[in-house]
């Protein structure tokens, strides 16, 4: 068997001026898993997302996918997908159009089911033929999403999908996740909601402050990440809630 999806190890990144984004993160993400990446803003998720997609170099670390490491020219990147940062749509062109340009781009056949199927994961009905100009920003989100999943990776690395996001749709992607790793896939998705990760994710890794301060099974550490969570995040927030 091969080695797992995703295995992250020593993972570091000082910025300018000495700022310590990331600092020794390590982690893996298993085949059937969803991992939810939960942290504050600035608690360094982007930032360890960004150097897993080979955007960004580590001051240290590895990344391993598949059993081997990953970089430049690693055969596994062609079963990786990724929306980390927002992709640069073709105002003029329509959605589909845009993502049909972005699989010819990969060199895949011009028909394929996978891509039909990650392409309705945007659900943007008659509009999918319409400019991306005229979208609004979930729309334009859910694009991202489709053009991540085109292909159907066996890894799919999500940053804060559910921006933009409606209540109905992020409870569709909610679905849509859970199925994609049920069917033997993995995916790792950032988030700065508890409750979303709670839903969504069959495993957590909660980071703070650049580093991972509890990680497992999502049963094991609900109650403990609401504790973590309160107190590096934004208190008087949370307290209004109750
Ligand atoms: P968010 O949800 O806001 O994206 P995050 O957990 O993803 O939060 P990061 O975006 O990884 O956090 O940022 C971690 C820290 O690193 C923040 O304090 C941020 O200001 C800083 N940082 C990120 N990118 C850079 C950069 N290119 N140069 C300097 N500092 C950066």
């Amino acid at each position: 068997a091969e080695g797992p999806p995703l295995e992250i190890a020593g993972l570091v990144k000082r910025f300018r001026g000495g700022f310590l984004a990331v600092d020794d993160v390590g982690f893996t993400a298993q085949r059937g898993q969803v991992v939810g990446l939960l942290g504050e803003n600035g608690a360094g998720k982007t930032t360890t997302l960004r150097m897993v997609a080979g955007l960004l170099r580590p001051d240290a670390g590895t990344v391993r996918a598949f059993g081997a490491p990953l970089g430049p020219g690693s055969p596994a990147l062609e079963r990786i997908g990724c929306f980390i940062e927002g992709p640069g749509f073709l105002p003029h062109l329509s959605g589909r159009r845009n993502l049909e340009l972005y699989w010819a781009a990969t060199g895949r056949p011009r028909r394929d089911a996978r891509f039909d199927e990650a392409l309705a994961v945007a659900d943007l009905g008659g509009a999918i033929r319409k400019p991306v100009r005229g979208y609004s920003q979930g729309m334009r989100q859910r694009l991202a999403i489709a053009q991540a999943m085109l292909g159907l990776p066996d890894l799919l690395i999500l940053d804060e999908p559910t921006n933009g996001l409606d209540p109905p749709q992020i409870t569709a992607l909610r679905g849509v996740l859970q199925r994609y790793a049920a069917a033997g896939r993995t995916v790792v998705v950032s988030s700065h909601l508890l409750g979303e990760v709670e839903r969504t994710c069959s495993h957590v890794v909660v980071m703070s402050h650049g580093r991972v301060v509890a990680a497992g099974p999502v049963e094991a550490i609900a109650g403990e990440a609401t504790e973590l969570v309160l107190t590096v995040t934004d208190v008087p927030a949370a307290v209004a809630a109750v």
